[in-house]
């Protein structure tokens, strides 16, 4: 056995092994420690090998799906090894044989199906990435649907491009991870965020022309053209994706549609930071709670939840297309009862799209085959309800239309699956049980001859009581002895000498005998169950076979549904919170009357009400500079504006008044580094890395929002280059912008950058304190509110007297004082256009040296106050270039 299980060991390395063993599967050495301590059960013996004594735990096969679960959560692999054949076959082929057993699956994170091992709302995506030519290429199946996808991209768009696809897991070549070979090293960053879901191959898996093959023979065709250009890299990607379905399936594929190609420019370009920090699908601290996501889905079904988080992954940039949905929404809107009706009949729909995938996987059950029957019986009456126009003269919009088409006519399958199946069968077909009375004679006759034996059985265990005069005699049975008669042992002798008893077992406290009448019953009984059982596995297989023979028609009345529910739950949403339906059109402009945060809005409900502020980014106005004390609305106001074009575009209404946005096409948010508490990468460097993928990547169809950039270094560091951001912003991107800063120096700006226009967030002196009015109103902010959070705080009242004084100098600088020179004198911000190098750097200005070397002069211990004031104002002088001479 142990010759068996190292050869199906070899093979499968990089898997735990679950070795089936009678009604466990078993892990030995390595696999049992490893398991033992993940699933925190107990870690035995079980024999020697090479003199020492092999490590072994176990689980219970019928309870191996739960055991399943949290290995691959905890991201092992897993390769099931069953046994193949009969025991009794392996007994024939004589004394030693081994039960022949063979891996008949490998389970792994991008590969499940099973409704208890994944998240119904989620997608669960199975990736591969490779690289030819100098050009990445990505892969991606969801295994549950069959939906395969490629899409190109270079090393700037591989990051995004993974953040859009979130996969559970993702195959590439092994030298993709070694930083040290320049494919490598384009690829690190984009991967880093991966790490835990990394499955590396050897390279020769990632072959573009035997994944030309590999997908043309799969899709029977003779040239893959038809469905696109596909790239070198795209073709090795998806090629290794379905060798490796194939090979953690054992040959048997999922219903694959062919590969579609990924229109880049179809999505807005959404990279893996901006996605965290607008909070998409998780909140910084990693819940689902709390995110846009689970604020905005009222879907009813898991399929439709999916289709909500995927259209959030990837909002539209086509105008038209946007139209076409918000309309599915608007008919649900404005038509109550038809929402009510449509909704509560989704709520009692299975999730059709998996039940497919698993019977088609060969994975299914009854319980499957009853949720096609339950799923396919709701599609009648929607298409029904969908046919009765309410309100609507012109009919219901084209969306709506298709979906009606695609739910279909399934009348025969759904006959048929009825009249078979028991109302709630179990999830295995070898437990039987699940075939329907009266749809089989023959079934019905084994089964009657079955309940006969067992009657005539009870009737022995009676009579043989009385025979013997042990009234407490019982016919038992167990997988050993099968059926035997059994008293306790005090009756023993009594039994020993009752006719026919043949004595089986003494046990401590009970005698066992069998006889002929009830060996001849037992007989009967369990051929009549084996007859009945195997007569179930063919109906079953029948029925299995119907379903497959009509998938495609499956797959898109599921799909219809998904998307039935995504329509009618953002009616729902957009009724229940008051959003306004947006126009997206191609303009460039972003005008938002009385918006407000999704989230926060939905927070604040029971407190206080959220303040609604417009945006308007037209072109001669495209950047706000947004200033204001802490704590006074700059974040939510910056978010708030993102996230309504992100609703827009999937097609939802949106929290405001109203608004009209021209499609975005690539979104980008960063939060300066101190609040970019998350990632727990509070470094500068990072802060500037991603900066600078703004500056090189935002067009003038692109929204970018900027908090607090620069607060991670020096103040003048991170001046000026928040600064020079906002010029370059300005003059080079052209893009819409909403920049919140604490810089107040920088709203000299305005002056010199004609689209650049001040806001501020607004806030209230009221007795001796200040109130956040939650207000974004134009202009600057003033700066003297830190002064009132400082005597709020409890500063001595003369420490804050004094600061006043301070600020009043420093005020009275004001635009004559260095920043405003600055703005003045500097020439303006040449951008270079983005293919020349750049230019040379101009000589470091001497003022910074200088002040730096003077501050390092300094002891600030041996000063008095005076003293540091008056250093404090030389310093600022030497900055503004007046200390020269
Ligand atoms: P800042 O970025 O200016 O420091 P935030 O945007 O973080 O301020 O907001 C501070 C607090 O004020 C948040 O907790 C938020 O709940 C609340 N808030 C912000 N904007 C509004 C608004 N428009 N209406 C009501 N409350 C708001
Ligand atoms: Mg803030």
């Amino acid at each position: 056995m142990l010759a068996q299980y190292f050869e199906v060991k070899r093979a499968h390395p990089g898997s735990l092994l679950f070795y089936r063993m009678g009604d466990f599967y078993e892990l030995f050495f390595d696999d049992a420690v490893r398991a033992a301590a993940a699933l925190d059960i107990a870690l035995t013996r079980r024999g020697r090998h090479a003199g020492d004594d092999i490590p072994m735990c176990g689980v219970p096969f019928h309870a191996a799906d739960a055991y399943l679960a949290r290995l691959i959560r905890k991201g092992f692999r897993v390769a099931i090894c069953d046994q193949v054949e009969d025991p009794a076959e392996a007994r024939r082929r004589g004394g030693k044989s081994v039960v022949r057993r063979a891996v008949t699956r490998v389970v792994t994170p991008g590969t499940l199906v099973e409704e208890a091992l994944l998240d119904p709302a989620g997608h669960n995506y199975l990736a591969a990435l490779a690289e030819a030519r100098g050009e990445f290429g990505l892969a991606w199946a969801d295994v549950s649907t069959g939906a395969l996808h490629a899409q190109p991209c270079d090393s700037g768009g591989l990051g995004a491009a993974l953040a859009r696809v979130a996969p559970s897991e993702l195959l590439l070549p092994e030298r993709l991870l070694d930083a040290g070979r320049p494919a490598g090293a384009r690829a690190a960053g984009a991967l880093e965020d991966w790490r835990p879901v990394l499955a590396p191959l050897p390279p020769g898996r990632f072959d573009s022309a035997n994944g030309a093959r590999r997908l043309r023979a799969l899709f029977g065709v003779a040239a893959l053209e038809g469905f696109g250009g596909f790239s070198r890299a795209e073709l090795a990607a998806a090629g290794a994706l379905v060798d490796y379905l194939e090979l953690t399936q054992k040959g048997r594929l999922p219903r694959l549609s062919p590969p579609r190609r990924w229109t880049a420019g179809g999505a807005v370009e959404i990279d893996a930071a901006t996605r965290a920090n607008l909070e998409l699908t998780r909140t910084l601290s990693g819940e689902r709670r709390g995110s846009l996501l689970d604020t905005i889905d009222r879907t009813v079904t898991g399929a439709g939840a999916r289709l909500l988080a995927s259209r959030l992954a990837a909002p539209l940039t086509d105008p038209a297309a946007i139209a076409g949905r918000l309309d599915e929404a608007a008919h649900f809107v404005g038509d109550e009862p038809l929402r009510a009706d449509i909704r509560a009949a989704l709520r009692r729909a299975p999730d059709l799209e998996r039940a497919l995938s698993r019977l088609s996987l060969e994975r299914g059950g009854p319980r499957d085959l009853a949720a096609v029957r339950d799923g396919l019986g709701l599609t009648g009456g929607l298409r029904d309800r969908l046919a009765l126009d309410g309100a609507a003269i012109a009919g219901p919009p084209e969306g709506v239309r298709e979906i009606r088409d695609d739910l279909g006519y399934h009348g025969p399958l759904v006959d048929l699956l009825a009249r078979a199946l028991v109302d709630a069968p179990g999830p295995l077909a070898r437990d039987g049980g699940f075939a329907r009375a009266g749809h089989s004679p023959e079934l019905d006759r084994q089964r009657a001859l079955r309940d006969e034996s067992r009657r005539l059985i009870a009737a022995l265990q009676r009579r043989y009581a009385e025979r013997t005069g042990i009234p407490s005699l019982k016919i038992r049975h167990n997988n050993v002895l099968g059926y035997f008669v059994e008293t306790t042992s005090v009756h023993a002798d009594k039994a020993m000498a009752a006719e026919g008893f043949i004595h089986r077992q003494t046990m401590a406290s009970a005698v066992r005998f069998t006889t002929v009448e009830l060996g001849e019953l037992e007989r009967d009984l369990s051929q009549a169950a084996d007859k009945a059982l195997a007569l179930e596995l063919a109906l079953f297989a029948e029925l299995a076979a119907a379903v497959l023979e009509e998938a495609g028609a499956i797959g898109r009345a599921a799909s219809a549904m998904a998307r039935l529910d995504v329509a009618a739950a953002l009616a729902e949403l957009a009724v229940e919170r008051r959003y306004a339906r947006p126009v997206v059109d191609d303009s460039l402009a972003f005008e938002i009357e009385g918006g407000r945060h999704p989230v926060v809005e939905a927070l604040a409900e029971d407190g206080a009400a959220f303040v609604a502020n417009d945006c308007d980014l037209a072109p001669e106005r495209r950047l706000w500079l947004v200033t204001g004390p802490n704590m006074a609305g700059k974040s939510t106001f910056l978010r708030q504006n993102a996230l309504i074009a992100l609703l827009a575009q999937i097609g939802s209404y949106v929290p405001a008044e109203a608004a009209r946005i021209g499609a975005v096409d690539r979104l980008f948010s960063r939060v300066g580094a101190a609040d970019d508490l998350a990632r727990g990468r509070s470094t500068f460097m990072v802060e500037m890395v991603e900066t600078a993928a703004i500056l090189n990547q935002a067009t003038g169809r692109s929204l970018v929002i900027l908090d607090e950039i620069g607060r991670g270094t020096a103040t003048f560091d991170g001046l000026s280059i928040a600064w020079a951001t906002l010029e370059h912003l300005h003059e080079a991107n052209r893009c819409r912008t909403l920049f919140a800063t604490h810089y107040h120096e920088l709203t000299a700006l305005s002056d010199t950058l004609p689209a650049l226009a001040c806001r501020a967030a607004r806030v209230r002196e009221w007795k001796d304190g200040i109130v956040f009015l939650h207000e974004i109103a134009p202009g600057a902010a003033d700066r003297s509110y830190g002064v009132h959070v400082a005597r709020l705080a409890g500063l001595p009242p003369a420490v804050v007297a004094r600061a006043g004084e301070v600020l009043a100098r420093l005020e009275a600088g004001g635009k004559t004082g260095a920043a405003g020179r600055l703005a003045d004198d500097l020439p303006l911000f040449g951008a270079a256009p983005p293919s020349r190098p750049p230019r040379a750097a101009p000589a470091p200005d001497p003022g910074p040296a200088r002040a730096a070397a003077r501050l390092a002069e300094l002891e600030p211990d041996a000063m008095a106050p005076r003293e540091a004031l008056e250093a404090l104002y030389e310093l600022r002088d030497l900055l503004a270039g007046e200390g020269e001479g």
